[in-house]
């Protein structure tokens, strides 16, 4: 199983999550390698948890379908977990956001490119449309009269 990880420092904010609802799909976007020729893809691929492509030449589906141009295997990944919320920790420590079956490829870089959501961790405000392709957040609670953010912002993706 391969897995997004985000390590991050929220301030004043609680369950961080991707905005992905069947009616607004988040976009998982990464850096894919072919297993058997080790290939690495030159651009960015993207791809929804809900949209199901079949995987020519077997009964199967899966959210990504991928033919690698040098070797012209076709591989397939999909997410099967998440995505989870991320919390504040006293310890800096990676939490997991999805995990993936990944069959015959391999994601080597995340991009966050999409909109991300979460609440005040002292009150009940939503924070929507976050942007983390930054590295870095700053907004501010009204309900509690404070700064918040998002901070230290690493993403990794590895298998666990
Ligand atoms: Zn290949």
């Amino acid at each position: 199983m391969i897995s997004l990880i985000l390590t991050a420092d929220l301030e004043g904010v609680t369950a961080l999550q991707p905005t992905d609802t069947p009616e607004n799909p988040y976009f998982y976007t990464f850096r894919v390698q072919c297993n058997s020729c080790h290939e690495v893809h030159p651009n960015w691929v993207s791809f929804n948890r809900f949209e199901q492509h079949e995987i020519p030449g077997s009964r199967g589906e899966a959210n990504f379908v991928w033919k690698c141009r040098l070797c012209t295997q076709t591989h397939s990944a999909s997410i099967i977990a998440g995505p989870n919320t991320v919390q504040p920790q006293d310890k800096r420590k990676g939490q997991k956001v999805i995990d993936m079956d990944c069959r015959g490829l391999e994601f080597i870089e995340f991009k966050p490119d999409g909109e991300w959501e979460a609440k005040g961790a002292e009150s009940s405000t939503l924070f929507a449309g976050i942007d983390l392709s930054d590295g870095e957040w700053y907004d501010y609670d009204e309900k509690t009269s404070e700064e918040v953010s998002i901070k230290e912002i690493s993403w990794d993706v590895g298998r666990t």
